[in-house]
Parts: C-alpha cells; sequence; structure tokens
C-alpha cells in the first residue's frame, strides 16, 4: 500500500466546475483586485469572525506587510519560535529587523514563560506561529504584548480554523497571516497569502502597502509593493472555502484515530498534550518517535510517505549564523528537531491507509 503525503491530485481530479468559474472571470477582463478578490476577502474574513480581510500574493507577504503595518523598521527585534517554517524568520528579516528565536513547548508552539526574558528596548513585536495547525498560547501572549505594548502578528499560515477557547487563530492579534499554497489547509492553484484584521486603520493601510501605497488611480501615500492577490486564485480559493468544513473535520478525525492508537505506544511514540480548550485542525500530524530516523527509514519503505519538519532548528540554519546562536540556545526545539516525525494527513485518506500507518509504527517497534 502507499500513503502519499500530498493529495493534490485526488483533490483536483474533478476541476471543471473550478475552471468554468475561471472562464466567466476571464472574459469579464477584472484580472486584478476587484469583484472576486472582495468576494474571496469578505468569505475568509467572516469564516474565522474577523471584520476585514486583505488578500496578497503569499503567506509570506501576508506577515511581512503586517509587519511593515504594524510599524516594524530596519534595527527592531521580532521575536518568533525557533521551529517554525523560514519563511516566518525571512518575512522578518526582509523588513530590516531581526528574528530573535524562543524556544518552543511540548506542543511545537513558542513557550509563553520565555518572551519576557526576550523582550529588549528594541523588541517591535511577536510573531506566535500556530504551527502544525497547533494554537500558541495566545491567552498568556496576548497578555505579554499588552503589558510591553507589542503587537502581536500571528503567523497562521498552517492554522486555519484552528480555535482557542472558540475564537480562531488569526484573529488575537493586531493581524493573523495566512498562506494559501497548494499544500495547506485551505489551498488555490499556485501562490497565494491573505491577511485579517479588526482594526479598520490596519485594513486601510494594508490595502495600500499590496498595492504600490495607491490612495485612488492617481494618489501615492508611500512606497508600497505589489503583492495583490490573483482573481483567479480568489476564484479557486472562494470554490474550496465551501468544503473547509469537511476538510478541517476530516483531518480531526484521521488524527483522532492516530492520537487513540499511538497513545497505546507510551514509551516510544510520544502524541503532544491534547487540551480540550483547543481546536487542532493537524496541518501536521507530528508526534515525536524513539528512534525516529529508523521508523522513517521504515516506514518510506512500506511506502508510507513520512516528513520531518524540521531536522534544523532556524538558530541553527546558515541564514542564522550572523545572529550567534548556537546549539544548546533552544533545548526543547533540538530535542524536537532529532525526534519529530510527520505523517500524511488530509481530507483525501482512506481509512484503510490511516489503519495501515498505525500497523507500519506497531511492527517497527515490536520487531
Ligand atoms: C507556508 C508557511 C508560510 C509561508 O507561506 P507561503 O504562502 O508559502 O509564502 C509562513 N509560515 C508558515 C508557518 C508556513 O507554514
Amino acid at each position: 500500500m502507499k500513503v502519499k503525503y500530498s493529495y493534490l491530485e485526488e483533490q483536483f481530479a474533478d476541476y471543471d466546475e473550478i475552471l468554468e468559474k475561471i472562464a466567466a472571470v476571464v472574459k469579464t477582463g477584472d484580472f486584478t483586485l476587484g469583484k472576486e478578490v472582495s468576494k474571496f476577502e469578505d468569505s475568509f474574513a467572516s469564516k474565522l469572525g474577523a471584520r476585514f480581510g486583505i488578500g496578497v500574493n503569499s503567506g509570506t507577504d501576508a506577515l511581512f506587510l503586517s509587519l511593515k503595518a504594524v510599524g516594524v523598521e530596519p534595527g527592531d527585534e521580532v521575536i518568533t519560535a525557533a521551529n517554525t517554517f523560514i519563511a516566518t524568520a525571512g518575512a522578518i528579516a526582509a523588513t530590516g529587523a531581526t528574528p530573535v528565536y524562543c524556544d518552543i513547548t511540548d506542543e511545537y508552539v513558542m513557550d509563553s514563560e520565555l518572551i519576557e526574558s526576550l523582550i529588549t528596548s528594541k523588541t517591535r513585536a511577536i510573531v506566535p506561529v500556530h504551527y502544525a495547525g497547533v494554537p500558541a498560547d495566545m491567552d498568556q501572549i496576548v497578555a505579554i504584548a499588552d503589558k510591553h505594548k507589542l503587537p502581536i502578528v500571528e503567523d497562521a499560515c498552517q492554522a486555519f480554523l484552528a480555535k482557542l477557547n472558540g475564537q480562531c487563530t488569526g484573529t488575537f492579534g493586531a493581524t493573523g497571516a495566512f498562506s494559501l499554497h497548494p499544500l495547506k489547509n485551505l489551498n488555490v492553484w499556485g501562490d497565494a497569502g491573505i491577511i485579517v484584521t479588526d482594526d479598520e486603520q490596519l485594513s486601510a493601510t494594508l490595502r495600500k502597502l499590496r498595492n504600490h501605497g495607491l490612495r485612488n488611480r492617481d494618489e501615492v501615500d508611500f512606497f508600497g509593493y505589489n503583492s495583490r492577490l490573483d482573481s483567479i486564485q480568489a476564484v479557486v480559493g472562494s470554490h474550496l472555502i465551501t468544503s473547509s468544513d469537511w476538510i478541517t473535520e476530516t483531518r480531526i478525525k484521521w488524527a483522532a484515530q492516530m492520537d487513540r492508537a499511538f497513545s497505546e505506544l507510551e514509551g516510544v511514540i510520544q502524541v503532544p498534550e491534547r487540551r480540550e480548550s483547543k481546536r487542532y485542525v493537524h496541518h501536521l500530524y507530528m508526534v515525536m518517535a524513539h528512534d525516529r530516523d529508523r521508523l522513517m527509514a521504515f516506514l518510506i519503505e512500506k511506502g508510507v510517505d513520512a516528513k520531518i519538519h524540521y531536522p534544523i532548528p532556524l538558530h541553527l540554519q546558515r541564514c542564522s549564523a550572523h545572529l550567534g546562536y548556537q546549539v544548546g540556545d533552544f533545548p526543547v526545539a533540538e530535542k524536537q528537531a532529532h525526534a519529530i516525525i510527520t505523517f500524511p494527513i488530509h481530507q483525501h485518506l482512506q481509512k484503510d491507509q490511516v489503519d495501515y500507518m498505525i500497523n507500519c509504527v506497531r511492527k517497527f517497534y515490536e520487531r
């Protein structure tokens, strides 16, 4: 049996309906901003319970433009998690600010108890990452940010429809940044991203930042960027958002089955604590495994497309060398880099595939 990581072939086996909707847009010539983009922005924001949605051309830009909008400038410091995808730190670096890494918890999210010790007079923002679809501990992070008057930009790229105490991730901070990359939970046919905010002023600034700083056709308020969400991608997004509850619930269902099975392998597999207050959307299904590298090789040999997200934490990447971090600086992130393993999880998995993955893991440890 094969359990593939990518599900795009199945997801888009029937693409005629989407192509028809795109053809209708092509006929109108409404290719940039315009009706389809506004329609998608509104449905995305309302799905999350946010006031405004601002479509941009990637999740990375959603972070970068958010950081610009809250006032991050060259020379500032921005605190983020040491285990995130490189784009989070890359967006911070692109503003000219320095990423300041924070160690994480066994739930794979920023350890809120460590944040205050990282705040300096140069700190200008905090970027919690809802990694793997796990909501970060926003209660504590919001309290710290408020106390130090720091804006929060949430990296919710992996956490569409994740919730903490019933509130969607991405709606706690000044802004929330989402990616619509083909392998994210809500995806389109290429690169795209979207920002949500409840702040009217920030929404207006972000709309200008993504479109050259233009106030209207003839007047420019400040130098901006070209980071518009394509109308054609907005059509795909609007089509797929209608099935996003099913996508999310299916991922949650398979994760629950794996959680149950793996919790019986205590001692060799560590399932992160699952809290009542959190809705985990399992962008990645990650656990910590004893003898991880050999388990990984075994799974791949058995046709299970397991992966590691990621084997090298950001503070130990070459791109961070000038920041002066050392091995041992972030013990939890480093421990996890050696132990985490990601199983394929998506809405097109079948029950026999989930059973098969679980059996492969059992077999490996019975040897
Ligand atoms: C995917 C991702 C991004 C970047 O999104 P793109 O759309 O690929 O630019 C940023 N942060 C995290 C945590 C991500 O997973």
